[in-house]
């Protein structure tokens, strides 16, 4: 068995024990519980398959969240509302603290957001490929999933989703899609959304148009823009990425009051801990130094870009910190084989609708970057 193979042991059905209560049964169905997120963790040097921040945060930081440890009163639960991270929030976007909602990780934003508007009865349209999470997340609401295509750059196919839409609503009524998914930039083929096709849409969907900015902070335009004149477009955001917190778990929200309101009633009370509360705050207080990094980021990020393209592969344009590749004529496992015998780790998406052969790389630090670029020059040389 290769380390490929093994790597995706925990995710396989093969390898699922007996469940011992098989009377019992889940409410989302077997198809539901089977998507999700397959992203092996192998060790190796220079890990580039999951889109985190190559550095850690930056030390003053740090320095600042073990004194907030050490004043944090651990005994008592922790602000519900968590309100002073959220002003902070708020005042960062230009909003009020009421059109903020923080959950552990743009994940459990995400989840959030359709407890509240998913549902039976319910559909989510999204456009495929996209991040894996959101028909996943969808799914094990019990949303009916509803995806429309992309382009030949991976731009969302508006006319293909106005039949949809028309179908949607012949078959659930007028208020459905409840919600409308749209990821921008876009994991794994990269791209930000232009703001027309982001606007195009706010115009013909009839629920919230939510726009997974993850890696907004790396792209020329953001959704956030449009929520004037669209109240029901609404932003989601993590400090994972480019904040370097993902081991934090801290994500959040923009919105139309009501829909930051719907997602409390949803979330768990006292769901976000006071550590995390206070990192969040923290972390906002260092912007100058996030850009930075994001401005480091996108260098090299132009780096890599050229230096695949000069290994004559086919790469396309990226609007965040990852690019997607295909390297035509080459086996894509094989390949994520060989380069984790390098020591390299990329994530294999060629399993994602439409991505055959594709292999994703997150953009790390010079050095990292260097590495995945020897070793696959190596492994194209070996054929
Ligand atoms: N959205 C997108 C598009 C992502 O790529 C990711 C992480 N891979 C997430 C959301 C989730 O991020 P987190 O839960 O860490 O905030």
């Amino acid at each position: 068995m290769t380390t490929h193979e093994q790597a995706e042991v925990p995710n396989s059905n093969e390898t699922r024990p007996e469940f011992a209560f098989p009377h019992l049964g889940v409410r989302a169905n077997e198809a539901a519980l089977a998507g999700g997120y397959h992203s092996p963790q192998v060790v190796v040097e220079t890990r580039l398959n999951t889109n985190e921040a190559p550095e850690g945060p930056p030390a003053a930081f740090l320095h600042e969240l073990e004194k907030a440890v050490r004043g944090l009163h651990a005994n008592r639960y922790p602000d519900r509302q968590a309100l002073r991270l959220r002003s902070a929030l708020a005042e960062q976007h230009g909003v009020v603290s009421e059109q903020v909602f923080c959950a552990n990780g743009s994940n459990e934003v995400l989840q959030c957001l359709l407890l509240a508007y998913g549902g039976r009865q319910r559909a989510a349209l999204l456009f495929e490929p996209t991040y894996a999470l959101h028909s996943h997340i969808a799914r094990i609401t019990g949303t009916r999933v509803v995806a429309g295509g992309r382009d030949d750059r991976w731009q969302v196919d508006l006319a293909g989703a106005e039949t949809l839409l028309a179908a949607i609503e012949a078959d659930l009524g007028p208020d459905e899609p409840s919600i409308t998914m749209l990821c921008s930039p876009n994991n794994p083929t990269g791209g930000v959304e232009p703001p027309e096709i982001v606007a195009g849409l706010a115009e013909i969907v009839p629920g919230l148009l939510v726009v997974d900015e993850a890696y907004g902070q790396f792209a020329p335009n953001s959704a956030l823009d449009l929520m004037p004149s669209y109240p029901h477009v609404v932003v989601v955001r993590t400090f994972s990425k480019t904040w370097a917190m993902a081991a934090l778990r801290l994500g959040y929200l923009i919105a139309h009051p009501d829909v930051v309101r719907s997602c409390q009633q949803v979330a768990l009370p006292y769901h976000l801990d006071a550590l995390k509360q206070a990192a969040g705050e923290l972390a906002l207080r260092h912007e100058p130094d996030m850009l930075d990094r994001v401005g480091r980021l996108v260098a090299e990020r132009s780096r890599v870009a050229s230096a695949l393209d000069s290994l004559a592969i086919e790469v396309w344009p990226s609007d965040a910190n990852f690019i997607l590749f295909r390297l035509p004529g080459l086996e894509s496992a094989a390949v994520w084989q060989r380069l984790v015998e390098h020591s390299v780790l990329v994530r294999d998406v060629s399993g994602w609708p439409g991505l055959e052969g594709c292999l994703r790389v997150t953009i790390g630090t010079p050095a990292e970057n260097d590495h995945f670029l020897g070793s696959l020059a190596s492994v194209l040389a070996e054929g």
